[in-house]
């Protein structure tokens, strides 16, 4: 990783945690945007293990879900993908996320990336307030969701514009199912390894 990005000082790294079932542009411009104004050294991509807030749905297998990520990622230097919630199995807490990379990244600041739909239900996370202890939250805009401070500790969360990608996974899914194109809403290996795995088909 890039050291001193930011001029010295602790190493900064971004965490995009996400289901990624598939990864999109909407994520990628994210943690771009992210990198660029907060000076991160990189961003780790964090695909989640059973996602236990969708755990009522449907969810392609983990190891999809992982290739799918690093095939969108695998050409910026300054982005890397993590298998640890995979790896720890069950349900993902963003805390146990969080914990663990703080103790494979001794003396780095960890700043949480999260979109404006996520961070509304900020506080329905388990143990919401050691998790905010261990990263700083940056919640970035997305479109058709209003960005607001849901009463988090002061000082805890900064808000940052992104360009605006009017995409979801759940969009991207349906369309596949559908029949209609994802091209260039996700990343040209992603479509070819959504056909290759015949991901969404039957949905
Ligand atoms: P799904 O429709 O399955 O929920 P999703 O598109 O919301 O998928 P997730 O994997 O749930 O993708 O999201 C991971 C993180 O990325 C969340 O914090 C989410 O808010 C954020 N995010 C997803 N899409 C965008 C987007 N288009 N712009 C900004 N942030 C986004
Ligand atoms: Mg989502």
């Amino acid at each position: 990783a890039r050291r001193g990005a930011h001029g010295g000082g602790k190493r900064r790294l971004g965490v995009m945690g996400g289901t990624f079932d598939p990864i999109h542009h909407g994520h990628l411009v994210a943690a771009s945007e992210v990198a660029a104004r907060f000076q991160l050294d990189e961003v780790v991509f964090v695909p989640t293990g059973e996602p236990w807030q969708k755990s009522h749905k449907h969810v392609s297998p983990a190891e999809d879900r992982y290739l799918m990520t690093v095939i969108a990622t695998a050409e910026n230097p300054q982005f890397s993908v993590s298998r640890i919630d995979i790896d720890r199995g069950g349900p993902t807490y963003t805390k146990d996320t969080l914990r663990d990379l703080r103790e494979l990244n001794p003396g780095t600041d960890l700043f949480f990336i999260t979109g404006a739909d996520a961070l509304s239900q900020i506080l329905t996370w388990q143990d919401a307030e050691e998790t905010f202890s261990l990263a700083h939250f940056i919640g970035v805009t997305r479109p058709g969701h209003t960005l607001a401070d849901p009463g988090l500790p002061d000082g805890s969360v900064s808000f940052v514009e992104v360009p605006a990608l009017a995409i979801s996974s759940t969009d991207c899914r349906d369309r596949v199912a559908k029949g209609d194109p994802v091209w260039y809403l996700v990343p040209d290996g992603v479509v070819r390894y959504i056909d290759k795995r015949e991901l969404y088909r039957g949905e």
